[in-house]
């Protein structure tokens, strides 16, 4: 059997699409494999105050009409209980033979993968965040690249452009709601004790359209984020597989499950499962595998048939809600449900917390409810006054806290333990709970008694490093171009092959690093 392709591309998330991109455009025949779920319940059209009054069927986006909001009540994100964003979850640890303990392992096999989903916060790393073998300067061009292709906002010369690193590439943000109006004038006036004391505020960087683009609609302040936007102003990498459907050499092979990886000579071979059930092999000069950290990690362990625990990046995450008593009594508003105001917070050891405030308006009451120390009934009577004036806040804390392993057991199920260094977590989430509250006071923000609340072990879903890229890989490891040691021509181009995982959003710099790598490997094939 001579190969079927160039290069076979498993996944279609975020990293498989940025590294199809160079391939295709370089004339390579690409063919792409994925899980193919794609959306069954529709997100609301209009605004999500006004479909909550007057829209008759809201049960079937709010509950969904097999009640999933409700059966899967010990998810983590509220978005991992909104129906018409099941079908980005749903079925992952199954097909790809994962099971976690205590670790939240999620996933997707859906077209576009978790970038249905997410929360579109992005950022660059710097050299120290990154820990790559190679200068991230090399990013720079890929970066742009991606950056370009997703459409950025946010952007505009506050005390986080150096953090972020993407002022060049955003667009102007999103308008602020009200209460992040009130918060920013108030940082505004504090800002040289709130810095002093090792915060800064400034605009949330997403992946959201503030100005329109043929094929996308900028955001409208409908604030239907969490459930998906029927305008597009968000990124999804769905989108981008349409962009390369376009190109008359790319192949795109959705619901084809990919079971194992075999190096055959010169040629890499996938066995899988088309979409009715008969299994198939395809085979390729080269192999990009992309199908999320998680699922990459076993695909790659099995073709290796190596057992020891590999190391899983994932960052320590908490929430909270934050109440701004001027704003008292005002109704909630339409508005932007995604970050709006991010922060970066210095913590002992030369640790950052990273994380955004968001709207409460487009987050269902029952989720706050949850989280507050009083009786569901009270908790939404207090919520329904409160709301108006409250944001709710998410905190990041560097992956390197994570003390999870990745292990392929004897039968080939890819078994995920642990979860945090637990003590220096407790200590560090404590600093950064008393010095939040003290830094949103200044800001005439209160952050409600109770409400801290850490997420549980994997629950931020910023998953890394399991083949980390080395510039002399060892067993287990990849090479600067993704390449596995012991695997010829298989490349993993995600988040897996991540040396380091900071507090910032990691799915930019694992697109660019994927981008680059199809870059690097393109001319290699023509
Ligand atoms: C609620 C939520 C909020 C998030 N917020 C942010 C954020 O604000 N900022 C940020 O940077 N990141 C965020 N993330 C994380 C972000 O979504 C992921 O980092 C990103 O999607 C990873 O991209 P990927 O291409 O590596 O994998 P995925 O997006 O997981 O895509 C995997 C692809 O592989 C395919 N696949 C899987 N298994 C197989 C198989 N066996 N055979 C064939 N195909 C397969 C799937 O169908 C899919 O197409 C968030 C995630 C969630 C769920």
């Amino acid at each position: 059997m001579s190969a079927d392709f160039d290069v076979i591309v498993i996944g279609s998330g975020p990293a498989g699409v940025s590294a199809a991109f160079p391939l295709v455009q370089a004339g390579l025949r690409v063919a792409m494999l994925d899980g193919g779920r794609t959306q069954a319940v529709a997100p609301p059209r209009a605004d999500f105050l006004t479909a909550r009054a007057t829209d008759p069927h809201q049960w079937a986006w709010m509950i969904g009409r097999d009640f999933h909001a409700l059966r899967a009540m010990d998810a983590v994100s509220p978005k991992l209980r909104v129906p018409t964003q099941a079908f980005a979850f749903e079925g992952f640890q199954l097909a790809n033979r994962i099971a976690a303990t205590p670790f939240v392992a999620v996933g997707s096999l859906a077209t576009g993968g978790l970038s249905n989903a997410w929360g579109c916060g992005v950022a660059r790393f710097s050299d120290a965040e990154a820990r790559m073998p190679f200068p991230v300067a090399d990013l720079g061009p890929s970066y742009r690249e991606v950056a370009r292709r997703m459409g950025l906002s946010g952007g505009g010369g506050d005390d986080l452009s150096d953090y972020f690193g993407l002022d060049e590439d955003c667009d102007p943000p999103v308008p602020m709601d009200r209460a992040h109006e009130a918060m920013w004038r108030r940082y505004t006036k504090a800002r040289t004790s709130l810095c002093k004391g090792g915060f800064r505020l400034g605009r949330s960087r997403v992946a959201v359209l503030s100005r329109p683009r043929e094929d996308r609609q900028a955001c409208d302040l409908a604030g239907n984020c969490l459930f998906g936007c029927s305008r597009q102003a968000m990124y999804s990498a769905s989108a981008d597989v349409e962009r390369l459907r376009a190109f008359p050499n790319f192949h795109w092979l959705p619901g084809h499950l990919v079971d194992s990886i075999v190096v055959d000579g010169e040629r890499t071979v996938v066995q899988l499962r088309e979409p009715s059930g008969t299994c198939a092999r395809l085979a390729a000069r080269r192999l990009f595998v992309a199908a999320g950290t998680l699922a990459s990690t076993r695909l790659v362990l099995q073709a290796l048939q190596r057992r020891e625990p590999v190391p899983l990046l994932s960052c320590p995450t908490a929430a909270f809600l934050l109440w701004l008593p001027g704003l008292l009594g005002q109704p909630r508003e339409r508005g932007f449900g995604l970050g709006q105001l991010s922060y970066a917070l210095q913590l002992t050891g030369g640790r950052t917390a990273f994380g955004s405030t968001f709207a409460t308006t487009g987050i269902p009451m029952w989720e706050l409810a949850r989280h507050l120390p009083l009786g569901r009934s009270t908790a939404l009577q207090v919520l329904r006054d409160l709301l108006g004036s409250c944001v709710v806040g998410n905190l990041f804390l560097p992956g390197e806290l994570s003390d999870a392993r990745a292990r392929l057991d004897d039968r080939d199920t890819l078994r995920i333990e642990g979860g945090w260094r637990q003590a220096d977590v407790e200590d560090l989430l404590r600093e950064a709970r008393r010095k939040l509250a003290g830094a949103y006071r200044k800001m005439n923000a209160w952050m409600l008694p109770g409400s801290f609340t850490p997420g549980r072990p994997g629950s931020d879903i910023h998953y890394a490093g399991t083949l980390p890229m080395a510039a002399d890989p060892g067993a287990g490891q990849t090479s600067v171009q993704g390449e596995v040691r012991g695997l010829r021509h298989v490349h993993v181009v995600d988040g897996a092959c991540l040396p380091a995982l900071p507090e910032k959003s990691h799915t930019l710099t694992l697109m660019a690093n994927a981008d680059r790598i199809g870059r690097l490997i393109a001319p290699t094939l023509i």
